[in-house]
């Protein structure tokens, strides 16, 4: 299937052949038709599949082949992260260079002049987390009279972070006749009510995980004792070839931090972002690692949600992240689109139950892998299975795959 046959505005597919995309992916070939035609639509889609472009490019051809009724913002996507919100925009203005359109990110963490200031110079779109949002409404500067399409980004998301109460505020604010886009990695009970309640006669569009739709992703699993993480991390970023970048996960912000100075003292180039940092630093952050200045990004989940950086080799989770969904969602960070990555889980005897969580999510053994020359302590690490018994295993990454598994420390 080509771009050509979804019936967009030539001047929409000059702007995607500008970016190289070259054919639709699954849930853009699914969704964007529906979309063109007006429906409802339920989407369950990770990151990483090319779910913005989904609905970004219907709204755009809308907005260039439907004339306005109203005097106002026509579109409203609602995400949960300001980097989610401002990668929609980002998104947006790189597929419409071809289209006049004003359009603004609206989050928190950040001044309200440039916000207020864009608002009054009239927007056409606006993509915005819920409490800057509704910061905006109830001081009375944005009128959702026009809007005609809702986009809820990370639906899921959005309710695990406790947004839910602010998104239905913003929902029943607006003009009841419009088109409603609930995009979610996976669609829980409470967002399937939600979306009932809120759909005319939706269409659902499914697509699979990430993980089993990226066949490009490679899992590792580095078994390891707690203490001993750091420096199998450092002998992984420095004993790689191929590790030209990677976002390193770990569970809290203290890890995050601690991880951050450890790397640094070893002369690692690397930036870090999480809740606790102020947005510019997150931003700096961000663009020092998109520019290639620092080699590892070290993150927790809610900061790295909507990260979109091409070309990261590898996602090393530091910690395991406590559900398989997180864990598909930080996977989903490397091998975007049609590209191939590394998912390395640096994995102690406790964390090895929730790997087998993600295994059976996953419907795949995940490879142990041991690095032959790295020096495990004595008495700290058991692997509680021993790893690579038998032939390779078909997703085992290229490296450190060890010739005998005597190579495993007893
Ligand atoms: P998303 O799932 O929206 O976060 O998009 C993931 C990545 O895929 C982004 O870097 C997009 O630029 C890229 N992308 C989206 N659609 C396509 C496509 N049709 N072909 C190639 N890359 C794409």
């Amino acid at each position: 299937m080509s771009f050509d046959t979804l019936g967009l505005h030539p001047d929409l597919l000059k702007g995607i052949r500008d970016l190289g995309f070259e054919r639709p992916t699954p849930v853009q070939a699914e969704a964007i038709p529906q979309i063109l035609s007006g429906r409802d639509v339920i989407a369950s889609a990770q990151t990483g599949t090319g779910k913005t472009a989904a609905f970004v490019l219907p709204i755009l051809h809308r907005f260039m082949t439907a004339p306005r009724k109203k005097q106002g913002i026509r579109a409203l996507i609602v995400a949960p992260t300001r980097e989610l919100a401002l990668q929609s925009m980002e998104h947006l203005k790189n597929l419409s260079r071809y289209v006049p359109l004003k359009g603004h990110a609206i989050f928190g963490g950040t001044p309200m002049e440039p916000q207020i200031s864009a608002l009054k110079r009239g927007l056409d779109i606006v993509s915005a987390t819920p409490g800057r949002l509704l910061d905006h409404v109830y001081s009375g500067r944005i009128d959702f009279g026009a809007i005609e399409v809702l986009v809820l980004d990370e639906a899921d998301r959005m309710m695990d972070m406790g947004f839910l109460p602010d998104v239905q505020k913003i929902i029943s604010l607006l003009p009841p006749h419009r088109q409603n886009l609930i995009f979610s990695a996976t669609i829980p009970p409470p967002i399937m009510e939600l979306a009932r309640r809120i759909c005319r006669n939706p269409v659902t569009v499914q697509i699979g995980p990430k993980s089993t739709a990226a066949a490009g992703i490679r899992h590792a699993v580095y078994p390891v004792s707690q203490h001993q993480k750091t420096e199998l991390l450092l002998r992984l970023l420095n004993g790689q070839e191929g590790l030209s970048s990677a976002i390193v996960f770990t569970r809290t912000k203290i890890r995050a931090d601690r991880l951050t100075q450890s790397l640094e003292r070893a002369g690692i180039r690397v930036s870090v972002i999480h809740g606790d940092r102020s947005q510019t630093q997150r931003s700096r952050a961000l663009e020092s690692f998109k520019r290639g200045r620092a080699q590892v990004l070290v993150a927790t989940d809610v900061a790295a949600r909507g990260i979109d950086v091409k070309d990261i080799s590898h996602v090393i989770n530091f910690d395991v992240p406590s559900t398989p969904e997180d864990y598909i969602h930080r996977a989903g960070r490397t091998a975007r689109a049609d590209a191939t990555g590394d998912a390395f889980s640096l994995v102690t005897p406790e964390e090895e139950e929730m790997i087998r969580d993600i295994e059976r999510v996953l419907n795949q053994r995940l490879p142990r892998v041991i690095l032959p020359d790295f020096n495990y302590q004595k008495g700290d690490h058991r692997p509680h299975k021993p790893p690579f018994r038998g032939g390779p295993h078909p997703h085992a990454p290229r490296h450190h795959r060890p010739s005998h598994p005597r190579s495993h420390p007893r």
